[in-house]
């Protein structure tokens, strides 16, 4: 196969030897859970609480590049990076030195007791590379989740408003506030209420299941809705993943986004979007936004930004950004001196290696399989995503119902041959694909070849 310019290997190594030193093959040493996982796996049930659960039972001994070794010696094609995390590759060798030489300094201090330079210089960055040609402010969090809910204090804090609208399909987290906004019952909030209030759901333009609405149409039924049920005057925001991650990889009608963050702007209610699975070049943009040439009022960024250490932000207009109290945001954690190089390293790797451009030509090789996929088998409703974060939405034959049972088997399927695959979707259906962006472009095919070899053996009926 052909190697595209922009694969890492074939540009010199930053600072240590490349990406990854762990060989790039696929390859099951035998029993798959092997002994040594199984073992693992009878001290967790004994030890971790069963309301956590995995994917599969395989315990991690190394990772990186695009594959993944368990404990007994099985390398796994890495279709997941634990869930859009690990985009530079797990222990890429410029993330471990930045993380090494900040180890030998501090380990902590607590920005808010006593405050060091890559914090600030991990604010710097991100008011540079997000959309919007405009003054901007950052504070740093330890998860998405809590990023999500800062984000919402902050916009309320500016607007002086209760009211928050989330979407059908959603995910913004688990914890209180995050719960209530995301969509999804089972598994994320079944029993976990009371939820927090004034948390408004608006329908999502979602084009394989609404007939194919225009943008147009789908953002003024939102905003009928909106001025109807909540009122503008009582809004202080509208939250929206660009491409809902976990709800299904659905990309919005054309439009959508554009009508929503303009509609929100003439009526000072704060438009964020919630960028935690779709940033850091994923989508072949740095953000999402920019296909859509929207520049949402805050951005709230973790997954992709550091490489695999706990980081999250929330960034954003400087005047939203400073509006609450001196002291009002912050956290014991939020901005670790570790997880703060290890985003600066990572973003040098994004750059250095031309990941954006990267996920890009990844996703034109992944489309082009899954399309083909489709036109052969009717149960492949859908194929969408932008870059690296492409999904099939599989269905009953030639109908749209949504077919979980089949996109199980896909996944076990391709569990059982080497390949690390999640689903998504809030009907289960969907299989998602997220491999990291510095993937051999020859392992990225032999993962599509299990993919497709699910369907054609029959593997999956
Ligand atoms: C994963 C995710 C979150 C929650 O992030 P955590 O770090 O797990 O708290 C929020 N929003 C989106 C879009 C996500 O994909």
């Amino acid at each position: 196969m052909n190697l595209p310019e922009t694969l890492a290997v074939a540009r010199p190594p930053l600072t240590g030897g490349g990406t990854t030193s762990l060989p790039q093959i696929r390859s099951l040493a035998g029993a798959m859970p092997g002994p040594r996982s199984t073992e693992w796996d009878d001290r967790r049930r004994r030890s971790v609480s069963a309301a956590v659960s995995t994917t599969l039972p395989v315990y991690a001994a190394a990772a990186g590049g695009g594959v993944l070794v368990d404990v007994d010696g099985n390398s796994f094609i890495d279709f997941a990076s634990g869930i859009a995390v690990t985009s530079v590759g797990s222990s890429a060798p410029p993330v471990v030195d930045a993380v090494k030489a900040q180890l030998d300094q501090f380990t902590h201090t607590c920005f808010m007791v006593t405050p060091y330079g890559p914090y600030v210089e991990v604010a710097e960055l991100l008011n540079r590379i997000t959309p919007g040609d405009f003054d901007k402010r950052t504070a740093l969090f330890n998860s998405g989740a809590e990023a999500v809910e800062n984000a919402v204090k902050i916009a309320r804090r500016y607007t002086g408003r209760p009211a928050v609208v989330a979407f059908d399909h959603a995910y913004h987290g688990r914890t209180n506030l995050t719960m209530a906004l995301t969509a999804r019952n089972q598994p994320y909030k079944s029993g976990f209420g009371p939820f927090a209030p004034e948390v408004y759901r608006a329908p999502m333009s979602y084009p394989f299941r609404d007939g194919g609405r225009s943008g147009q149409a789908a953002a003024a039924q939102v905003i009928a809705g909106i001025e109807s049920q909540v009122g503008a005057e009582n809004l202080a925001a509208i939250i929206l993943e660009p491409i809902q991650g976990e709800g299904g990889f659905i990309v919005p009608a054309d439009g959508f986004l554009r009508e929503l963050a303009s509609w929100a702007r003439a009526n000072g209610v704060v438009f964020i979007a919630d960028e935690v699975q779709t940033g850091f070049a994923r989508t072949g943009a740095m953000f999402a936004s920019e296909h859509e040439q929207v520049e949402p009022d805050l951005i709230v960024t973790a997954k992709g930004i550091a490489a695999g250490l706990p980081l999250a932000a929330v960034t954003g207009r400087q005047e939203i950004m400073d509006a609450p109290q001196r002291g009002g945001l912050g956290g014991t954690y939020g901005g670790n001196p570790l997880a703060c190089v290890a985003a600066l390293a990572s973003h040098r790797m994004i750059e250095e290696y031309g990941l954006v451009d990267r996920a890009r030509r990844l996703g034109e090789v992944v489309f082009e399989r899954l399309r083909a996929l489709q036109s052969a088998d009717p149960r492949v409703g859908d194929v969408r995503g932008r870059g690296a974060m492409i999904a099939m939405e599989l269905v009953k034959a030639g109908t749209l119902e949504p077919d979980a049972a089949l996109a199980e088997a896909v996944v076990d399927f391709a569990h059982r041959h080497g390949v690390i695959l999640l689903r998504c979707g809030t009907l289960g259906n969907v299989v998602r694909l997220l491999p990291p962006l510095v993937i051999d472009e020859s392992l990225l095919g032999e993962g599509l070849d299990v993919l497709a070899d699910v369907f054609a053996s029959g593997g999956a009926r």
